[in-house]
């Protein structure tokens, strides 16, 4: 009887051949973990004969998972995450390469050197209904949003994917953030993340395109409502999550949309990245990258910017 289903994509055959000393088929598929491959720093040993699942931290994710993934689910190993849903299992392996492979790939060519030290779960509740049910039963938790939400207690985040694959995009940046730049604050990390919750593909690049955070930032700019960038990057993660006056997500989103219009998001994320010991919230770098010495015209201009953009 088959409880489960494991699609063994490329991703895991080539994480697996990994492991026995082979490189990779594709160098976008390098092993979970580079600290975790002792058969690439000992390739005479015969360590693929004797059982080289033992040394895949994929293979031993999988077994533990087994437990906790119920009847009738698909599990997708997704390097550096493994996919698992109540969807049709082609619908699932759909999610698991189109979504998750394809954010993942395009994430990392553009900020992420690193993967997530951990191997993640990501799974896709097919409906309202499923997901409240599995988050209780599985998680012993209440979900925080309707869309899904990431439990850094149980390594995995958890969606309604009936509500779309953008929040799972959105997702997806905050494990790779949390690897490659963790003091980043969460006016930026949200900011990123929300950006990519509508994305595309253009000139072999992901970019985020306007969604349903514009209207509510317009309105907000029409009433004078919207804080200054200073105060923005001031925020500390605690008062942006929990004094959030509406506006926060939607002013970080629409300043990464500014600065990926003007072609100078990655500028910023990298410059911000190396001297976030000097300059902690970011502001200081934002002007330097901007090349603005008046914040305040600055945004005098965003503003009837973002007035004047559309969504859809
Ligand atoms: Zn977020």
């Amino acid at each position: 009887m088959k409880r489960w289903t494991v699609w063994m994509g490329a991703a895991m055959l080539a994480a697996v051949s990994a492991c026995g000393g082979d490189e990779p088929a594709a160098p976008s598929v390098p092993p979970p973990s580079a600290a975790a491959a002792p058969a690439e720093a000992q390739p005479d040993e015969p360590r693929a004969e004797m059982a080289p699942a033992d040394a895949d931290p994929l293979a031993e994710h999988l077994r533990t998972l087994r437990a906790k993934v119920p009847e009738g689910f698909t599990v997708v190993p997704e390097p550096p995450f493994v996919v698992i849903g109540d969807e049709p299992p082609d619908v699932v392996r759909a999610r698991a390469e189109r979504t998750v492979q394809w954010a993942v790939r395009y994430l990392k060519a553009l900020y992420f050197k690193k993967d997530p030290a951990e191997i993640l779960d990501i799974w896709l509740f097919k409906d309202k209904a499923s997901y409240e049910r599995h988050t209780r039963e599985i998680f012993g938790e209440e979900p925080t949003t309707p869309f899904g939400y990431c439990s850094p207690a149980h390594g995995a985040l958890i969606m309604n994917i009936a509500t779309g694959g953008g929040t799972l995009v959105h997702e997806i940046v905050h494990p790779f953030m949390a690897a490659n730049f963790p003091a980043c604050p969460a006016w930026f990390n949200e900011g990123l993340g929300s950006l990519y919750e509508q994305s595309a593909e253009r000139d072999g690049r992901i970019v985020g395109l306007t969604n349903w955070r514009l209207k509510g930032l317009q309105e907000a700019i029409r009433a004078g409502r919207v804080p200054s960038f200073e105060a923005l990057a001031a925020t500390s993660t605690r008062a942006f999550y929990t004094e959030d006056k509406g506006t926060n997500y939607a002013q970080a989103r629409y300043l990464c949309y500014w600065l990926q219009e003007k072609s100078l998001l990655e500028k910023f994320y990298r410059e911000f990245r190396a001297g976030a010991k000097e300059d902690p919230t970011g502001y200081e770098t934002l002007k330097r990258v901007l090349g603005e010495a008046d914040m305040e015209a600055f945004q005098k201009r965003w503003e009837a910017w973002v007035l004047g953009l559309r969504f859809p």
